[in-house]
């Protein structure tokens, strides 16, 4: 059985954060599919065809790799396309003690899914999508923080 994760996140806009947790899965994995979830009731700064377009970018020489984005819940999604992991990223103990609610009740939901932290390497910890878009509001010079490539004016 080929062996799929999904990565779901809102990618508003896409780190290098992000980027190094999904390329440190990948020999783990058959197939990845970041999966860019629709929620209605949350305002994004970027729009999807705008984020979707970033991560397409960044991958585009990684054949194991695919954009998706869902609406409803994330386990019906890997559901839908075959995915029995979850993968998530764990930078603070808030994001520990969030996201172990939600697998845990994903686990409640869908036994077959298993969902599996990886921990950012100390130099990336500290990026996360919110302090990237102040900066941008703020006009200042994101390059440091996105993957290689990716140009946000
Ligand atoms: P969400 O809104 O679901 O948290 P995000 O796009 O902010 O979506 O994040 C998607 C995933 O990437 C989450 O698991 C998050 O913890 C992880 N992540 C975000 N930034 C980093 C980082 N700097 N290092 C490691 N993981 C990260």
């Amino acid at each position: 059985m080929k062996r799929i994760a999904l990565f779901p996140g809102s990618f508003d806009p896409i780190t290098k954060g992000h980027e190094n947790i999904l390329r440190r899965a990948l020999p783990l994995f058959d197939e990845i599919i970041i999966a860019i979830g629709k929620n209605g009731s949350k305002q994004n700064f970027f729009s999807l065809e705008q984020r979707e377009n970033w991560i397409k970018q960044v991958f585009a020489n990684e054949p194991k790799v695919i954009v998706a984005t869902y609406t409803g819940l994330t386990i019906n999604f890997c559901k839908e396309r075959n995915a029995n992991y979850i993968l998530r990223g764990l930078r603070t103990s808030a994001d520990f003690e969030f996201e172990k609610a939600i697998a845990q009740n994903n686990k409640i939901m869908a036994q077959e899914i298993e969902t599996i932290f990886i921990l950012p390497v100390p130099e990336l910890s500290a990026i996360n999508s919110t302090i990237v878009r102040d900066i941008i509001r703020n006009g200042g010079d994101v390059t440091p923080f996105v993957p290689e490539g990716i140009r946000i004016i």
